[in-house]
């Protein structure tokens, strides 16, 4: 059987999440001394370690079968891979930022500046969707002291906090693109690396709904059990068990870690006691 080739970050800020996302998949991955490629003793899986950049190609020319990218990467590259699955990590926008102490009332105040970026492509389609002409400066990296140097005017780069921009004297004036990490797939792929394909999305959901997901445990008194399990949504519905001490009742449920502060509130002021809350592994609906 041919084995599903994967292509990750080798190094960077989706390093971390990529191999924990597979670790939790159940995948292990050989530490080899090997850094460009690994296996996996429990899935057949080759992993390829490669720039992030370089990753829509790899996988459009199908010398690796999926791949985990930004979409701010996926997007500027303009490549065939098709995007199967969100993936939560790897969370930032693209943004434009100009210097703090100018007046900036809209897009118009592009026109005719200099806009550095690494992001060429993102940054004309963004500018011609808002009808703005702009002279584009791209440049590799460190874009941020673009305008310290005056080198440029604006520029558009990836933010997540701001802290950088802030060190930088810069404010963010214009969101270009919101993105997180995605998983890629070749638009043909054979049939056995379809199959794995399917095998590994399957896993990947399943953690994914756990991450969201926290398991809770409560004592209610009997008295007020309606009230408090009507607060709980549960897969189907919580489980309600009798406890020694006459007159309560154990309930078990699952809760969104959204709604969760909000809720755990709800079910204090209803009586409830010696509320646990617990992590989720794996979530198979
Ligand atoms: P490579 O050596 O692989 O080319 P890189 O320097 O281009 O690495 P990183 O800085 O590691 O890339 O970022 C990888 C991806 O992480 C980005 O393309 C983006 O999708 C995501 N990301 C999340 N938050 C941020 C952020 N605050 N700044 C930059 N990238 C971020
Ligand atoms: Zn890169």
């Amino acid at each position: 059987m041919n084995k599903l080739k994967i292509a990750i970050q080798k190094s960077g800020r989706l390093y971390d999440d990529s191999v924990k996302l597979l670790k939790d998949c159940g995948i292990d991955l050989k530490n080899g001394v090997n850094k460009l490629k690994t296996e996996c003793d429990n899935f057949p899986m080759e992993i390829y370690f490669l720039r992030d950049d370089d990753i829509p190609q790899y996988v459009e020319d199908a010398v690796a079968d999926i791949g985990i990218v930004g979409e701010n990467v996926l997007y500027e590259k303009n490549k065939k891979a098709e995007i199967v699955e969100q993936l939560g990590f790897g969370k930032c926008r693209l943004s434009v930022a100009v210097g703090r102490s100018e007046v900036y009332e809209g897009v118009e105040f592009l026109n005719g500046k200099k806009i550095a970026t690494t992001y060429p492509t993102l940054v004309r389609q963004f500018l011609e969707k808002n009808g703005v002409r702009a002279e584009i400066h791209e440049i590799s990296g460190s874009v941020e002291i673009a305008p310290g140097i005056g080198l440029a005017d604006a520029i558009v780069d990836l933010v997540s906090s701001g802290s950088t921009l802030f060190m930088n004297g810069l404010k963010e004036v214009e969101t270009v693109l919101r993105s997180q990490a995605v998983l890629i797939r070749n638009e043909r792929l054979g049939a056995d690396q379809q199959a794995l394909l399917e095998k590994f999305l399957f896993r990947i959901r399943a953690v994914k709904k756990a991450r969201n997901t926290k398991y809770i445990l409560l004592n209610a008194p009997n008295e007020r059990l309606k009230e408090i399990i009507g607060l709980l949504p549960g897969m189907k519905s919580p489980t309600v068990l009798p406890l020694a001490e006459e007159g309560w009742s154990s309930v078990h449920s699952v809760l969104n870690e959204n709604d969760f502060w909000d809720i755990i509130e709800r079910l204090k002021a209803a009586g409830a006691q010696g509320i646990l809350v617990v992590p989720i592994e794996k979530m198979v609906i």
